[in-house]
Formats: C-alpha cells, sequence, structure tokens
C-alpha cells in the first residue's frame, strides 16, 4: 500500500532545555516514558527524528513541529506550515486555485500587515486598550466592523464576516473584538502585540483546505460561545478569568486539525494516535496545540506560573470536552445535575462544568442556527466526510460510517446527528438555561430537522437512494481505485 501519510524529518534529536519550550512550533505534553509503550522514549525519538525530551525534566517530551508538514502542491514546491497533520496528498483532495496560491499570498499579506503595525510607534507609546480596535483597521472593512456591533446576535452570518475580513481573516479580528469589549485585555495587562501574534498563529495552525474544520468554524464557535456567555445565568456569576477562558478554548478547540477523524489516523498508524494511546487523539492534539501556541506567543509570560498552569490545564479540561465519543458521559453528568438542582455557579469547579457544556454545545450548535447557514455548514461537513471517505477508498482502507459518497446522503447524516447528538444536548442546555436564546435554538433545530426529512423524502419518492452512479458520477475518477473506474 502507498503511504498516505508523511513522518516528520528533522535531524533534531537532542534534548530540549526546558526555556527552549516555547520555541516556534514546538508543543508540549506531560508523559511518561510509559505513554508510548516503549521502555526509552529516545527510541522513539530516534525513530521518528522529531521528538525529544528534556533530559531534566522526565515529565515532559516535546514534538518539534516546525517544518513538520509538507503540503505538496501541483508545481512541484512544498509549501510549509506550522503544525503537525498525517500527511494526505492534497492533490487527490484539492485543485490548486482552492489551496496553495492563495494561502501564499495570504501569508504575505499577512506579514506585510504585522511589519506595518510592529513599525507603527503606537505601540511602544503605551498607548492601549481603549485603543484595541484601531489596529484591526487595515484588515477589515467599516461593514466588518458594523457586523461586529451586533456580534452577540445569534443570526450572526460568520460566513459573510470571514469574506468581509479578507477572507479568512475572521478568528483574529473576531476574538480580538470580544476579548477587548469583555475588557479582558486590560484587565489582564494582555500586550496587544503578543495577543496578536498569538491569534494570528492560532488562525494559521488551521487548515484552510479543510472544508469544515477550518478558522471559519472556530471564529463559529467563538461566537457561540460568546453569545452563551452573555446569557444571564452566566454573565451574572462567571468571572473575567472564566470568560478568558472559555473565549480561547472556544478559538483553539480544533486547532491544527488534519481534517480526518480519530479512526483514521489510528488505522494508518498516525504519530498522533500511538502518542495518545488511541484515546481523544484529535483533541489532545488541539489542546497541546493550544498550549505550544500560548508559552511560543509569550502571551500570558507576565502572569504568575500558577496563573498560567491553571489556564492550560483549564484549556484542557474544555477542549478534551468536546470529544464526541464522550458525549453521553458529560451529558449524563449535567442531567444529574439538573435533576438534583446542585449546580452553583459560585463554586469554580461548577463554573468549568458549565463551560465545558457550553463549549460542547458551541461546537455542534450548526443545526440550531437559521436554515442558511445550517445547510452551508452541513454542506462543508459532508464535504470533509466523503473527502475523508475518497482516500479510504483509493488506499484500500476500511470505510468509515457517514464517508461513502456513494451510499450516505447530507439529509440521513444530518437527521441522524440531530437526533441522537444535537437534540439531547441543547434540551439539556435549556432546562438550565431557559431563555429566549435556546428556544431560539431548539426552534431552528427543529425547523431545520423537518427540512431535512422533506428532503430525505423527496429523494425518496424519486428513486434516489437507491441510485448509487448518482454519487458515483460526483465522484473524481482519479481518486478511484483501478477496479471502480467505469470501463
Ligand atoms: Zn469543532
Amino acid at each position: 500500500m502507498e503511504v498516505c501519510y508523511q513522518l516528520p524529518v528533522l535531524p533534531l534529536d537532542r534534548p530540549v532545555p526546558q526555556y527552549v519550550l516555547s520555541r516556534r512550533g514546538a508543543i508540549s505534553f506531560s508523559s511518561s516514558s510509559a505513554l508510548f509503550g516503549c521502555p526509552n522514549p529516545r527510541q522513539l525519538s530516534q525513530r521518528r527524528g522529531a521528538i525529544s525530551y528534556d533530559s531534566s525534566d522526565q515529565t515532559a517530551l516535546y514534538i518539534r513541529m516546525l517544518g513538520d508538514v509538507r503540503v505538496r502542491s501541483r508545481a512541484g514546491f512544498e509549501s510549509e506550515r506550522r503544525g503537525s497533520h498525517p500527511y494526505i496528498d492534497f492533490r487527490i483532495l484539492h485543485s490548486q486555485s482552492e489551496s496553495e496560491v492563495p494561502l501564499s499570498a495570504r501569508n504575505i499579506r499577512r506579514l506585510l500587515s504585522f511589519q506595518r503595525y510592529l513599525r507603527s510607534s503606537r505601540f511602544f507609546r503605551g498607548i492601549a486598550a481603549q485603543n484595541a480596535l484601531y489596529i484591526l483597521d487595515d484588515d477589515y472593512n467599516g461593514q466588518a466592523k458594523c457586523m461586529l456591533e451586533k456580534v452577540g446576535n445569534w443570526n450572526f452570518d460568520i460566513f459573510l464576516f470571514d469574506r468581509l475580513t479578507n477572507g479568512k481573516n475572521s478568528l483574529v479580528s473576531l476574538t480580538f473584538h470580544l476579548l477587548n469589549q469583555h475588557g479582558l485585555i486590560e484587565h489582564f495587562h494582555l500586550d496587544m502585540v503578543k495577543l496578536r501574534r498569538f491569534l494570528v498563529m492560532v488562525q494559521d495552525d488551521y487548515h484552510s483546505q479543510n472544508p469544515y474544520h477550518n478558522a471559519v468554524h472556530a471564529a463559529d464557535v467563538t461566537q457561540a460561545m460568546y453569545c452563551y456567555l452573555r446569557e444571564p445565568k452566566l454573565a451574572k456569576t462567571f468571572t473575567r478569568w472564566d470568560v478568558l477562558v472559555g473565549l480561547i478554548a472556544a478559538a483553539t478547540h480544533d486547532l491544527d486539525h488534519p481534517g480526518v477523524n480519530q479512526p483514521f489516523l489510528i488505522k494508518t498508524n498516525h504519530y498522533l494516535a500511538t502518542l495518545y494511546k488511541n484515546t481523544s487523539v484529535l483533541e489532545n492534539h488541539h489542546w497541546r496545540s493550544a498550549v505550544g501556541l500560548l508559552r511560543e506567543s509569550g502571551l500570558f509570560a507576565h502572569l504568575p506560573l500558577q496563573d498560567r498552569q491553571q489556564m492550560e490545564s483549564q484549556l484542557g479540561c474544555l477542549i478534551l470536552a468536546t470529544d464526541i465519543s464522550r458525549q453521553n458521559e458529560y451529558l449524563s453528568q449535567f442531567r444529574i445535575h439538573l435533576d438534583k438542582g446542585d449546580l452553583r455557579l459560585d463554586n469554580s469547579d461548577h463554573r468549568l462544568f458549565i463551560l465545558q457544556m457550553a463549549l460542547k454545545c458551541a461546537d455542534i450548535c450548526n443545526p440550531c442556527r437559521t436554515w442558511e447557514l445550517s445547510k452551508h455548514w452541513s454542506e462543508k461537513v459532508t464535504e470533509e466526510f466523503f473527502n475523508q471517505g475518497d482516500v479510504e477508498r483509493k488506499y484500500k482502507l476500511d470505510m468509515s460510517p457517514l464517508c461513502d459518497r456513494r451510499k450516505e446522503k447530507m439529509s440521513d447524516i444530518q437527521i441522524g446527528f440531530i437526533t441522537y447528538l444535537v437534540e439531547p444536548l441543547f434540551v439539556e442546555w435549556a432546562r438550565f438555561s431557559n431563555t429566549r436564546l435556546s428556544q431560539t435554538m431548539l426552534g431552528h433545530v427543529g425547523l431545520n430537522k423537518a427540512s431535512w426529512k422533506g428532503m430525505q423524502q423527496e429523494q425518496s419518492s424519486s428513486g434516489d437512494d437507491t441510485d448509487p452512479d448518482h454519487a458515483f458520477e460526483e465522484t473524481d475518477l482519479d481518486t478511484l481505485p483501478q477496479e471502480d473506474r467505469v470501463s
């Protein structure tokens, strides 16, 4: 079988001093040697050529990610990006016009923009929070600023906002605005250059090639999180720290997502699956990537060590809670609390639990949006599933559920998703926070589900559901195994 991912090739295997922790692209994770199932972690680092550990601190291991990933282009050059994901030949999945050329142009634009504002003396004169939005003027126009005034509106169109913010700058602009609006930049004395750098790195670490798990999804989740944080129960009791953790967790919760799911990483023996012992592989990676970028940017370097540790650990609590395979675990815990009526929001542990539930809601809230937005998200996630299915077919791997474009239908996928995951979660959320927003979200879910059912019935009455050729026509024949090609 042809190799469908590429391990990092970096001749950098040597112990990493602790102070280098925040170097560009480094991801840290706490571990013992047993984590890798081999007695000597160095064996693994030698094998990969890219993993080192700090010999003075046996609990810390570092993966060096710089230059780790090279996405091959048709033009024959390799464009580097931050982070790590399983190597997949994206020539299969994406046209050149969708990936390399705009990416490179955008990076240059960002670099120029960053240089421009670094040269500005405003930052070195100590002009800070009250003018925070000023630095983004170059990056979005008046319309985007107008949209931000209504960022708490549930009908907020994140796709439009993304187009208005230089197309793909929505996560930086939106997160910066929300942190500023809550007075968090001023309260926590955040350095705006570091904050900006952190947010740009976060946005860059999302894969723009992914149809769904990209920076626009992260911006959408951050906007939803903001709406939930404004709900009366939360707004009254949550501290500025809680809001800071909640917004950063939302912005980083899918960092460096490879566009394939955990079973794919496991069956292709990807090193992340080995590293995290096949458990919440992606979520662990998102969390560790977020920690790496926080340390690299030095955003919280001025805070006491205890606060920094708390931030990293709470980010982990929140991001790991987005593992959809653990949904029932969180949901039953939520139900027990609601049945007993024992949630006390003056208790920091309970507030953290509600932040977890809020992030889970924000992460799967697509069907709670208006039909137009919801349908657009559905198309994107289906495309990502089917792209994975195409790779699985090409490399003769087991086909993952929902990924076979020849068999699956978007309406069926959505009805199942809404019935088994979305409705149960949002019904409980509405019990916790019975507000107009919760009722609006449940209303949209009901209407959207009815729309999908209508489409499902139309397809079955037209006999569409038993016509694999229809799906087959949409498949790029170059991605198919030889025996499946049309003769
Ligand atoms: Zn997500």
